[in-house]
C-alpha cells in the first residue's frame, strides 16, 4: 500500500490516550515523517500537549510491532499463518454461526475498548445487539467509568456529564476525590494551575491515600484510608448542613431524598468519621468550609472513586455535595468524572456496553428496544443484559461462552485477578483478536487475528470527557493489509448474512448514528462531518441551529420522572476484602504520569521510559522497616491469587499500611512477575459491576535470588 494521497502538509486530529480529548495537528514532510504539535486553535488544550501527546507520531511511524496480515490456525495444536482476508473472515463466520445454531446468540462475546472511534463502537454495537441477538458485547469502559455512568443515571436521571472544561476558569472550589490529574489528565489539570494562577484564592480539596502531584497542589490533602470515601463525603455534607452552607431553596425546588440524606449523615459525628478515614477532624471541617463560602464548586473524580467494589455509591456520595450546595447547572458548578479512556463517551453514545441501548435509550424498556429494532430493521433485541467485561471471562471459564472476539484491548493485563482471565481463555473454544499490534499477550490464545489500523490510519470521531465531539482525520495508509475496526464488524457482518452494513463510508456510519439520537437527550441529528470539520468540535446536545451546548441543567430540570435530582442517602461501608494477620497491607493500583494503559503505544516510545522505566513498589518507609526492605530491594508481593515481584521504592508519601503498583506492566519474554494484576481480585461493584482495583489485601516481603 502507498501513502494515502493527502502527501504533505499538516491535518488536525485529536489525541488518541485519555479523555481529556486534546486536539493536535499533525504535520507531515515529503519524505513521510511525521511530528506533532498541539492545535492552538482548540478549545480543549489551547496549543498544550502533555508528554504521551508530544511523543503521538513516534508511535505511528515505528511500524516493528504491527501486524500487517491476517493470520488463523484450524486446531488448536497448530500454529497461526497467513491467510487472506476472505479465509480469515469466512471461518470466524463459519465458527460463530455454528456456535451460535448450537448454542444460542449468548454462546459468543465481543469484548472491545474505549479507544474504539464512535463508528466503530455503533457498527459493533448494532452487529451484536441487533443481529447476532444478544447484549454480549462490553468494553475496557467498564473498568474505568461504569460507576459513574451508573451514579449519573440514579442521581441525574441520565448518564450526562453536566459541566465543561471551561468551568475550571469560573470555579473558586474544586474537590479532586480519588484522582491524580496532574499525571493522568495533564492539560486538564494545567488548567487548574493557570486558574489559580490567575485567581489564588482558587482553593484545592483532594482525598487520595497518595499524596500525589496532584495533592501536594492542594490547600487541604485528606490522606483517607482506601475504602473511606463514602464516609468522608457524608462528613463534610454534615458539616455544610450544620453550618447551613446549603442551598434550601434548590434541595426544596429541584431535589427529592434530602431528609433521608440529613438524618444518615447525622448518624456519625464528624470525630467518628475521621477516626474511620484516618484524617484530621480539622481537615475535614476546613475542606467543608471552602465549599460552604465558594461561589462556584466543582467535585472531580476517577478511579479511585468508580474501580470499587462501592463504586457507584462513592459516586453517589460525592455528587450528593454538588445537589445539597445547588452547585449544578452554572457556571464553575457541577459534578465531573474525568474519564480515562478517550472516547469512553462515544461508547457510551452508541450504547457501547452490556446493559445500554442507543442514545442513552434503556434496555429494560421495551419501547425503546421495539424503535433500535425498527431502526435498524435487526431482530428483536433482547432485554437481557449481556456479559460485562469480567462477567465474560467468568462465563469463559465455565464453558458457558464458548467464543470471544477480543477488540484493541489487552485483558490479559488490565483484567483484575488476571491469572484466571488467562485460564478462561486457555478454556475458550475459539478467540479472535483484532489489533494493531503483535504485543499483547492475548494473541498466544487467538485462532484468527485481524490486523487492525490505529490512531492516524483511519477517520472517525471521538467524544471527550466533557461531551465534545471532534473529528479525527485519516493521516496515514494503515501497513500491510491492516483494515480499519469498523471495515472489519462490515464485512463480517455481511458474510453473516445481515444486512444493513454495506455503509459506503464512515460518514454513512456516523449519519446513522447521530440519526438514532434524534429527540434524545443528546441529539445530534444535525451534526454531519462536514459540520464538524468546519466547526472543529462540539458539545452535544445540539440545538435547531446545530450548536452545541457548554453546560447541562441550566433550567433545574433533570431527566428523572420527577424532574428532580435525587440526593441518595447510601451505606458507607465499604464491601472490599479484608486485609488479615497474614495479608496485612492494603494493594492500590494506578497509572503513572507517561504511560498508557498496557503500554501498547507509549511502551515503544524512548522518551517516554525516561520517566519510570520499570515496575516498582510504593511504600511506606514504617511498612518497610517491619519487613527490613530497604530502598531498591527486591521485593514480593502475595496474596492467594499470584504474585509480583519488583523493587521497592520508599515512601512517606504514600499512607502506612497501603503499598502501590503501577498497573501498566505485562508479561516480559514471559515472566509475568511485574503484572499488577495477578494480584487484585474480582469484586465487582453490584451495579456497575466496575472491579475493585484499589482495594486488595497482601503481604510484602524482601526477596532474594536463589
Ligand atoms: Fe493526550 Fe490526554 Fe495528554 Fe491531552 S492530556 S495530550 S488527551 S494524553
Amino acid at each position: 500500500k502507498k501513502e494515502n494521497g493527502n502527501g504533505f502538509g499538516s491535518l488536525k486530529t485529536t489525541c488518541c490516550y485519555c479523555g481529556v480529548g486534546c486536539g493536535v495537528v499533525v504535520h507531515k514532510d515529503r519524505n513521510g515523517k511525521l511530528s506533532v504539535e498541539g492545535d492552538k486553535d482548540h478549545p480543549v488544550n489551547k496549543g498544550m500537549l502533555c508528554s504521551k501527546g508530544m511523543n503521538l507520531h513516534y508511535t505511528v511511524m515505528d511500524k516493528s510491532d504491527r501486524l500487517f496480515y491476517p493470520e488463523m490456525r484450524l486446531n488448536k495444536s497448530l500454529q497461526r499463518q497467513r491467510v487472506s482476508w476472505n479465509e480469515a473472515l469466512d471461518r470466524t463466520v463459519s465458527v460463530f454461526k455454528t456456535l451460535i445454531e448450537k448454542f444460542g446468540p449468548e454462546s459468543v462475546a465481543f469484548y472491545a475498548s474505549g479507544q474504539c472511534l464512535t463508528e466503530e463502537y455503533y457498527v459493533l454495537n448494532k452487529l451484536v445487539k441487533g443481529f447476532i441477538g444478544s447484549n454480549n458485547v462490553d468494553t475496557n469502559s467498564r473498568l474505568c467509568m461504569s460507576s459513574a455512568v451508573a451514579a449519573y443515571k440514579m442521581s441525574l436521571g441520565e448518564d450526562s456529564v453536566p459541566v465543561c472544561y471551561d468551568d475550571i476558569e469560573h470555579t473558586d472550589c474544586i474537590f479532586v476525590a480519588g484522582a491524580n490529574p496532574a499525571w493522568c489528565h495533564p492539560i486538564i489539570w494545567r488548567r487548574v494551575e493557570a486558574a489559580r494562577e490567575k485567581n489564588p484564592a482558587l482553593k484545592i480539596i483532594v482525598s487520595d491515600p497518595r499524596k500525589t502531584q496532584t495533592a501536594s497542589y492542594a490547600n487541604v490533602h485528606l490522606q483517607i484510608k482506601p475504602g473511606t470515601d463514602i464516609v468522608l463525603h457524608h462528613a463534610i455534607g454534615r458539616v455544610l448542613i450544620e453550618a447551613g452552607d446549603i442551598d434550601a431553596s434548590f434541595i426544596k425546588n429541584h431535589t427529592e431524598g434530602f431528609e433521608a440524606y440529613s438524618k444518615k449523615v447525622m448518624q456519625r459525628t464528624v470525630a467518628e468519621a475521621a477516626k474511620i478515614c484516618d484524617v484530621s477532624e480539622q481537615s475535614i471541617r476546613e475542606a467543608a468550609t471552602y465549599i460552604g463560602s465558594a461561589k462556584g464548586f466543582l467535585t472531580m473524580w476517577t478511579m479511585g472513586l468508580n474501580q470499587s467494589a462501592v463504586g457507584v455509591n462513592k459516586n453517589l456520595s460525592l455528587i450528593n455535595l454538588n445537589l445539597i450546595t445547588g452547585y449544578i447547572g452554572k457556571p464553575g458548578s457541577g459534578p465531573f468524572s474525568l474519564t480515562g479512556q478517550p472516547n469512553a463517551m462515544g461508547g457510551r453514545e452508541v450504547g457501547g456496553l452490556a446493559n445500554l441501548l442507543p442514545a442513552h435509550r434503556n434496555l429494560a424498556n421495551e419501547e425503546d428496544r421495539k424503535y433500535v429494532q425498527a431502526f435498524w430493521k435487526s431482530g428483536a433485541i433482547s432485554a437481557k443484559p449481556g456479559y460485562t467485561a469480567t462477567e465474560m471471562f467468568d462465563a469463559l471459564h465455565e464453558g458457558k461462552l464458548k467464543a470471544v472476539w477480543i477488540m484493541g484491548t489487552n485483558p490479559l493485563v488490565s483484567l483484575p485477578d488476571v491469572r484466571k482471565a488467562e485460564e478462561a481463555l486457555k478454556k475458550a473454544k475459539f478467540v479472535v483478536v483484532q489489533e494493531a499490534s503483535i504485543k499483547p499477550e492475548t494473541l498466544k490464545y487467538a485462532d484468527v487475528v485481524f490486523p487492525a489500523a490505529t490512531w492516524a490510519e483511519k477517520e472517525g470521531t471521538m467524544t471527550n470527557a466533557e461531551r465534545r465531539i471532534t473529528y479525527l482525520n485519516k493521516i496515514v495508509d494503515a501497513p500491510g493489509e491492516a483494515l480499519p475496526d469498523a471495515e472489519i464488524l462490515c464485512r463480517f457482518a455481511q458474510k453473516m448474512g445481515f444486512e444493513g452494513f454495506d455503509f459506503k463510508s464512515f460518514a454513512d456510519i456516523y449519519k446513522e448514528h447521530c440519526a438514532l439520537t434524534k429527540g434524545t437527550s443528546i441529539d445530534i441529528n444535525a451534526l454531519s462531518y462536514d459540520v464538524l470539520k468546519a466547526k472543529r468540535s462540539v458539545q452535544w446536545p445540539i440545538n435547531e441551529r446545530g450548536e452545541g451546548t457548554q453546560r447541562l441543567f441550566t433550567d433545574k430540570k433533570f431527566y428523572t420522572p420527577s424532574k428532580r435530582a435525587i440526593i441518595h442517602a447510601v451505606d458507607d461501608d465499604n464491601l472490599s476484602e479484608s486485609t488479615t494477620k497474614y495479608l496485612p497491607l492494603i494493594l492500590t493500583t494506578g497509572r503513572i504520569r507517561d504511560q498508557w494503559h498496557t503500554m501498547t503505544k507509549t511502551g515503544k516510545v524512548s522518551k517516554l521510559k525516561q520517566h519510570i522505566a520499570n515496575a516498582f513498589l510504593e511504600i511506606h518507609p514504617d511498612d518497610a522497616a517491619e519487613r527490613s526492605i530497604a530502598e531498591g530491594n527486591l521485593v514480593e508481593i502475595t496474596n492467594g491469587r499470584g504474585t509480583v515481584r519488583v523493587k521497592a521504592k520508599l515512601s512517606t508519601e504514600i499512607k502506612k499500611g497501603v503499598v502501590f503498583l503501577p498497573m501498566h506492566w505485562g508479561k516480559i519474554l514471559n515472566n509475568d512477575l511485574n503484572r499488577a494484576n495477578n494480584l487484585t481480585n474480582n469484586l465487582v461493584d453490584p451495579i456497575s459491576k466496575e472491579p475493585d482495583f484499589k482495594f486488595s489485601a497482601v503481604e510484602v516481603k524482601g526477596y532474594k535470588k536463589p
